[in-house]
């Protein structure tokens, strides 16, 4: 079976992928991944044939305007505009041999090659998903399909479907509840409103890849290092300000702390560090959050669940209202706590408390229980296999 990957071209989308990716390709399918130059490596790494985009969203402007109706309109359209000129080489290439199975997080460049070659097609879900009792307007601000920022987009993309013959799609874009069956990359306790999805809507729980995100390594300076990671995620985190409090927090703490500043900010802006505190701009997460005692995060949702894969307490501090949402979530199920404004003082104090709070870490144990359960890659991987057996044997 030949299975192609649509993503956004942003870590958050496809890290939770690759070990779907991987599982695909040990199943000896054959995976292509469209997607941008800088996530090339770890696709190819995962297995799959990689095809570039040519397009890598402005994370410079997102992080300095945060993530506004306009601003996912902007991204969109930038997209758009690189899946058209992708489109004529693409289908070429694609004709020899047709994917069977797209699968599609929210671009419309997977909906048009689903078209193009009538192949079926599993939608992907990285975040909270959404649904008439959930809409993405509790996601993003200002958020609804009859913004003018967003009909300008769906005037494009109809343009775009129109000239080659196909029908505009509605559905996914417009109200986003993509077409099931639906992988969704988080537990349904996690969901909110997690009842409300029907039961082509599978929560299948965040995954770990085995080979994707494995070159670089990390490990603790001794071994009862008592390890604190601190990461903002890869869009929204340009905050050089807030690294230097978190180090003046815990310049003398017993923490060893592993500060992941993001691309915008040199480490040698954050100034001289104590011997307990190291700086970089990216570093393995996977790695780190493994010997991890605490983790503030921005919440965003890959290292959300990464942090509950782990079992690790969290100080959430949001950049976007995404975030605050699933930082809000994250201390209403009791899993950590939320500071959307701290001061140094704050995040020791916090940090602190949540590293030896015992209603946490049952609580933690408890949600890895319900991530256990929910079936992770073999599911979603025997999903997409059944959605390439429907299309080649229609009963
Ligand atoms: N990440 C990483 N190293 C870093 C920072 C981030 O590997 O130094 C990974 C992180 O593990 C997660 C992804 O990048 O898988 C970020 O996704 P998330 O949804 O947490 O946040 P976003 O970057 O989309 O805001």
């Amino acid at each position: 079976m030949h299975v192609l990957f649509t993503t956004p071209p942003a870590p958050g989308h496809v890290y939770p992928t690759l070990p779907l990716v991987e599982e695909l390709v040990d199943r000896d399918h054959r995976v292509t991944y469209i997607s941008a130059a800088s996530l090339e490596a770890e696709i190819v790494r995962a297995g799959a044939l990689f095809i570039d985009l040519g397009w890598e969203p402005d994370t410079t402007t997102l992080a300095a305007s945060g993530f506004s109706v306009d601003a996912l309109s902007a991204d969109l359209r930038g997209f758009l505009a690189a899946a058209r000129t992708l489109a004529p080489g693409l289908l070429d290439a694609l004709s020899d041999d047709p994917p069977d199975v797209v699968c599609i997080d929210s671009v419309p460049l997977g909906g048009f090659l689903a078209e193009q070659f009538a192949a079926s097609t599993v939608s992907l879900i990285a975040n909270l998903a959404t649904n008439e009792g959930f809409p993405p307007s509790n996601l993003i601000d200002g958020f609804t399909p009859h913004h003018p920022a967003m009909q300008h987009y769906f005037a494009e993309l109809a343009d775009w479907f129109s000239a080659y013959g196909l029908a505009v799609p509605v559905g996914p874009s417009r109200d986003n509840a993509p077409a099931p069956p639906s992988l969704v990359f988080i537990p349904r306790e996690f969901q909110i409103a997690g009842n409300s999805f029907a039961e082509d809507v599978h929560f299948i729980g965040p995954s770990m890849p085995r080979r994707a995100r494995r070159s670089a390594s990390w490990t603790p300076p001794h071994d009862d290092a008592q390890v604190l990671l601190v990461s903002l995620g890869t869009a929204f985190n340009n905050r050089p300000e807030f690294f230097a409090s978190c180090a003046e927090a815990f310049a003398d703490s017993r923490f060893h702390v592993v500060l992941s500043l993001g691309t915008h900010i040199d480490p040698a802006d954050i100034g001289k560090l104590p011997h307990n505190i190291e700086a970089h701009q990216t570093v393995p997460q996977l790695d780190v959050l493994r010997h991890a005692t605490a983790f503030i995060t921005h919440a965003g949702m890959g290292s959300t669940m990464e942090a509950l894969y782990y079992k690790v307490p969290t100080i959430a501090v949001p950049q976007v209202r995404e975030q605050s949402v699933n930082a809000a979530r994250l201390e209403s199920l009791g899993l950590g706590v939320q500071l959307p404004s701290p001061t140094p003082g704050d995040l020791r104090t916090m940090t602190e408390k949540v590293a030896a709070d015992t209603v946490i870490r049952s609580g933690l144990a408890e949600m890895k229980e319900a991530i256990n359960r929910a079936g992770g890659t073999t599911a979603g991987t025997g999903i997409i296999e059944a959605a390439g057996t429907n299309r080649r044997d229609p009963a």
